[in-house]
């Protein structure tokens, strides 16, 4: 018996519920994925208990003879991940790391060009009801309306327009791969930074599934807990010329104490990442997500922009006459967990939502390929074209529930 078994079974007993849940269902949300039993257990362990504000030799507290040592790998691993200056790895999330990202480099007022929220942009890009727009000036930029893809061109003629201080390139619900050198050469041309947060593709930039900012970008943010199957957390990259002035926006500008036990995990992933079976893991995440695709319009689904380059998919659900709620719903009864998404010019508030956001992430870091694809798509097809059929649900459920057994979840030995 464990020791949270012994001192609290209401706690203990939850989370064996999640963990049969985490086997039993698939999970398809884009930014999910499955930590390993080695991350898991770096996140898990006494670093929890220390305070380390500062940074390695400069802290503010005694005792950090070893989280200098755990932040220091940290950091050196990153860098050479990422092939970049500078590492900061204390953010405590995505959101977080772009808040460091703008104090550090702009003033409130300030404009700000990022992908418009309801097109696949971050909350953090800009949202009205998020702090990024409530301080900066936000001129949103959208996709084409035909081929629902970025257009350079129509990008740069509105950044030499607006002549925002930052232009940020990276989404959430993007399909499509990223040019970072176009994004480079129009911020030049405006005198704008440019500010990739690559907080979805990351494990796919550190496997080489997709082009690096690195060579292009000023500062990079990311989250660590999406494609790259670290802890929940974040970091910014940059060049070696904004180092100072982001390592002091993140401490003592917008956080506390760095959480040395995700720090530690970080670390952990980061030297995952660095082997050559996590840059099979990436290619392989790519290739799943093009058979799924290529799967679910064979089936009669719409999707956004055609198709897809990365790890993620957004179907119009429109085609088989739902809203994304529903589709999301209906896929949850049946053992697939999704999420609901705004498509671009979407007609359906964003708590409806016409799209359905799908990942292939998760699914590949349990060993899937091209073959586990196809069923999937094909129970994802029968439950969108019958999403009110309970016997349908029931059936792809049970079905659902045998098939994702046999694939081991990394981290979890033990759900019974
Ligand atoms: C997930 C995400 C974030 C936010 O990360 P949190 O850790 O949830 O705060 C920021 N930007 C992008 C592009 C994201 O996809």
């Amino acid at each position: 018996m464990s020791a949270l078994e012994r001192t609290d079974p209401d706690v203990a007993a939850i989370i064996a519920d999640e963990r049969v849940r985490q086997v039993e269902t698939l999970e398809m949300i884009a930014s999910e994925n499955y930590a390993s039993a080695a991350v898991l257990e770096a996140t898990g362990s006494v670093f929890t208990n220390k305070y380390a504000e500062g940074y390695s030799g400069k802290r503010y507290y005694a005792g950090n003879v070893h989280s200098d040592r755990v932040e220091t790998l940290a950091i050196d691993r990153a860098k050479a991940l990422f092939g970049v200056d500078h590492a900061n790895v204390q953010p405590t999330s995505g959101a977080e790391a772009n808040m460091a990202a703008y104090f550090a480099t702009i003033e409130p007022g300030d404009t700000v060009m990022g992908l418009s929220l309801d097109q696949g942009g971050h909350l953090t890009h800009g949202s009205p009801v998020n702090f990024s727009g409530r301080l900066y000036t936000i001129v949103p930029y959208t996709v084409d309306r035909e081929t629902e893809m970025l257009d350079m061109a129509a990008i740069r003629r509105q950044a030499l327009e607006c002549r925002p201080k930052i232009i940020v390139a990276g989404y959430t619900a993007y399909p499509r791969a990223i040019d970072f050198a176009a994004f480079a050469e129009v911020a030049a041309a405006c005198g704008a930074l440019l500010m990739v947060d690559m907080s979805h593709i990351a494990g796919l930039v550190a496997g080489g599934a997709h082009m690096s900012p690195a060579p292009y970008a000023d500062m990079i943010t990311s989250t660590t807990h999406k494609t790259l199957r670290g802890p929940r957390g974040a970091l910014i990259l940059s060049k070696a010329a904004l180092a100072e002035a982001i390592d002091k926006a993140v401490f003592p500008g917008t956080q506390g104490g760095p959480h040395m036990h995700s720090i530690a995990a970080k670390a952990v992933a980061f030297g995952e990442a660095l082997t050559p079976q996590f840059r099979a893991y990436a290619h392989k995440v790519v290739e799943n997500a093009a058979t799924l695709a290529d799967a679910l319009m064979a089936g009669g689904l719409r999707l956004v922009s055609g198709g897809t380059d990365n790890h993620l998919i957004l179907a119009d659900c429109n085609a088989v006459g739902i809203s994304g709620l529903k589709a999301q719903n209906a896929l949850q009864g049946a053992g697939i967990i999704t999420n609901k998404n705004t498509i671009p010019n979407d007609t359906r508030s964003p708590f409806v939502g016409s799209g359905l956001r799908l990942g292939s992430a998760a699914l590949t870091s349990r060993a899937m390929g091209g073959d586990e694809m196809r069923r999937v798509a094909a129970w994802i097809v029968r439950v969108l074209k019958d999403p009110d059929g309970d016997g349908v649900r029931e059936t792809v459920r049970q079905e659902v529930a045998e098939f994702a057994r046999a694939y081991p979840v990394p981290g979890i030995t033990d759900a019974v």
